[in-house]
């Protein structure tokens, strides 16, 4: 073990263009611009733009770095960038000057023709441009490839239209930055000049051995199992989740949060999950563009890392069946420049007529448009984890706890809640242990937007997915909540009469949203039927939310999205659903026929000869018979369902419009699919380890 010291304070940021660097970097004028602009927005001149991007190169060119990339998030949910060296053409004695200039940091103009655009961008048209966003500070990544100086960007199309996960979230933060401001002010705080939604990702994956998991195309290709017999131990005895962390994980997770902190990444909390080769890892909250940022680079970095340790960490959101996939909790609140957390019930949240206002405009909001929050969690992983008893349900509802849920319906009841339910103190029982205050909130783990003390958590993002579209809807659908009341308050002659009224006014109308009991059960999905809440239970039922009427003006009237965006977005949607499945179709026809079928042609034929040298030999081989009646009947089984499934496939390509494919992928491919999977599986029971040509459940989960 190593005894190196870290001193976290030294390394923290230290590969981060942040405000504090470029105090001591840029003259007084360029910097108070920056800051001027970072705080109340604006553009950048092109003077000052001029002489940041020199100090940001002569900043990174002295900590070794080579080139510098518009850093951004298209549509695939990944990251992009594009490497340009600082170098430019030598003089004639052949001196080579480093150049970066302002206009290069401002605005880049990717080839970006293969990027999805959803019909936005028309090949002869394939121009798209990426725009600095100045309020998430450049940084230093370092790789294989050397160390590049990354600017984190906004892309758009020629005409502006947004291309990617960043521009829409820009645009929600400014629209709940001016709703907030009108709800504050209407209750006499005028010092306020900025309210920033807040996020924190807790983020799930796996780590498997690397040489492990290169055994497996269907890892290495759909990243995640497509066959496999569960192990004889799952996460059953619950020894995993909080436990031991052992030395080689332990290792990727020193170097992890190293790697995280150089970026100016707050790395907290690291603890093992429930499923047996499951972890989490969360940072400290900050504001939301940034968060989205440093999610993205949480998952680089584990990637990374875990290479360098000889372990491939899995983002997918089910990597294997019959234990718990992974996800990603959102945590979400709005804080002023002044420090207020408009969340923050505070002591008695029945005398805080604000905070009940601001929570009766969230049930609102999300009883409103709780599919459009549904669909933002939805990627094609996720229809593998979303209401299968380990993560919430496809249908949206709001857990409050059980003091405010009481505040809640008194004041439906009366219009007043005069009390509230104490959390009371929690007796040990022990004279050397202090006696502990019970908070009034229980967790309640299967609800998918829980209210935890100060802020919402929604729970139902997947773990590979990007956590910018849950904080666009999060902040257009509060905003409009917001909008609806301070329309209404601004105009009353009586503010403390109108704003009791609407509280109680949407109250009533919204409580239906609220469910404090066990959201896994099957009969809150008949509960939640008579309720009449949506419940979409897959990524395709839901990605047509997007389009309607609703949906279009809620997002138009805030300029989040034009039609045409939406548009795209759901064509994108549907394209990436085909894509998917396609790529797992494949794979399992190829992992079937060159690798599990010949498998089991060569178990047969040896349990033949065993047979046929025993009937010889003149000894019984019952066993060895039925053995071999049963491996021969599965694997004709299996022959049958891989030219079914090969035909699906087929008959899906022939398929061109992009709505209607995806819909043949999800009820004919990958059906065809699971059918497959069956006699494999069980083939795999029957079959002699050392036959058996990929690593097994326990082979992956059990030996990290
Ligand atoms: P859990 O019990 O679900 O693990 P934690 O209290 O550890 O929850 O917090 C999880 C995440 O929530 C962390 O990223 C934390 O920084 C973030 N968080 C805490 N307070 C807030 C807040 N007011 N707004 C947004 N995120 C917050
Ligand atoms: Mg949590």
């Amino acid at each position: 073990m190593s005894s190196e010291i870290i001193n976290i304070e030294d390394i923290f940021a230290e590969n981060v263009f942040t405000l504090a660097t470029m105090q001591k970097w840029l003259s007084r004028e360029a910097y108070e611009e920056i800051e001027n602009i970072v705080e109340h927005g604006g553009e950048l001149s092109g003077k000052t733009a001029d002489i940041v991007a020199k100090c940001m190169k002569d900043w990174a060119v002295e900590r070794g770095a080579t080139h510098y990339t518009h850093w951004f998030q298209p549509l695939t949910g990944c990251t992009a960038a594009k490497h340009d060296s600082f170098i430019t053409h030598p003089n004639k004695d052949g001196k080579m000057f480093l150049e970066f200039k302002g206009k290069e940091l401002i605005k880049g103009e990717p080839d970006a023709s293969s990027f999805p655009s959803g019909g936005l961008r028309a090949t002869f048209e394939a121009r798209g441009y990426t725009a600095w966003d100045i309020t998430s500070p450049a940084f230093i990544k370092e790789d294989a490839v050397g160390k590049i100086l990354c600017i984190p960007t906004a892309y758009c199309s020629y005409k502006g239209e947004a291309l990617d996960k960043k521009t829409p979230l820009l645009r929600s933060m400014e629209v709940i930055n001016e709703q907030s401001l009108r709800l504050v002010k209407l209750f006499g705080n005028t010092q306020a000049k900025k309210v920033i939604p807040s996020v924190g990702a807790e983020q799930e994956y796996f780590l498997i051995d690397r040489d492990l998991y290169l055994k497996r195309p269907d890892l290495v290709f759909a990243g995640r199992t497509l066959f496999g017999a569960n192990a004889p131990k799952g996460q059953e005895m619950d020894d995993h989740y909080y436990g031991c962390i052992r030395e080689r994980i332990g290792a990727f997770m020193k170097d992890v949060n190293i790697e995280l902190w150089k970026l100016g990444v707050t790395a907290k909390t690291q603890h093992n999950e429930a499923a047996p080769g499951q972890h989490e890892l969360a940072p400290i909250y900050e504001t939301a563009n940034v968060a989205v940022d440093h999610n993205q680079l949480v998952m680089d970095t584990m990637k990374k890392v875990a290479e360098n340790h000889g372990l491939t960490c899995l983002l997918h959101e089910k990597p294997f069946a019959g234990i718990n996939g992974s996800g990603k909790h959102n945590n979400w609140s709005l804080t002023t420049d002044t420090g207020v957390n408009l969340l923050d019930p505070g002591l008695t949240p029945n005398e805080n007529i604000q905070f009940l206002l601001v929570l009766a405009c969230i049930l609102r909001a999300v009883d409103l448009h709780g599919d459009l929050l549904r669909q933002s969690a939805s990627d094609v992983g996720n229809d593998l984890r979303l209401g299968a008893d380990e993560a919430p349900p496809a249908i949206v509802s709001v857990f409050l706890g059980e003091q405010l849920e009481d505040v809640v319906k008194q004041l439906v009841e009366t219009g007043e809640a005069k009390h509230i339910k104490e959390g009371g103190v929690l007796e040990t029982g022990v004279s050397t242990l202090p006696d502990l205050l019970k908070d009034p909130t229980d967790r309640n783990r299967t609800s998918p937007f829980a209210f935890t003390g100060n802020k919402f958590e929604f729970r139902m993002v997947g773990s590979s997915d990007s956590i910018g579209d849950p904080n666009v809807i999060l902040n257009t659908i509060v905003a409009e909540s917001f909008c609806d009341a301070c329309d209404r308050l601004e105009a009353a002659d009586d503010f403390d009469m109108a704003v009791h009224d609407l509280i109680k006014e949407y109250m009533t109308a919204h409580k239906r949203i609220i469910f404090n009991g066990n959201g896994y059960s099957p009969e809150w999905v008949k509960e939640a039927e008579r309720r009449g809440l949506p419940n979409l239970p897959t990524m395709l039922d839901a990605v047509e939310i997007l389009t309607t009427d609703k949906s279009i003006s809620l997002f138009e009237k805030f300029g989040i999205f034009t039609k045409a965006e939406l548009e795209s977005r759901e064509d994108v949607l549907y394209e990436t659903y085909s894509k998917t499945i396609n790529i797992e179709a494949n794979t399992m026809v190829d992992m079937a026929s060159k690798q599990l079928i010949p498998a089991e042609i060569k178990f047969i034929g040896q349990l033949a000869s065993t047979v046929n040298a025993c009937t010889q030999a003149g000894v019984p081989c019952d066993v060895e018979r039925d053995l071999l009646c049963e491996v021969s009947g599965l694997l004709a089984e299996m022959r049958s369902a891989l030219d079914t499934l090969k035909d699906s496939i087929a008959k899906a390509r022939e398929i061109e419009d992009h709505k209607e494919s995806a819909f043949f992928y999800r009820d004919g491919v990958k059906v065809a699919m699971d059918a497959l999977r069956i006699p494999a599986d069980k083939l795999e029971m029957l079959t002699d380890k050392e036959l058996w040509p990929i690593p097994t459940y326990a082979d992956l989960i059990f030996e990290v």
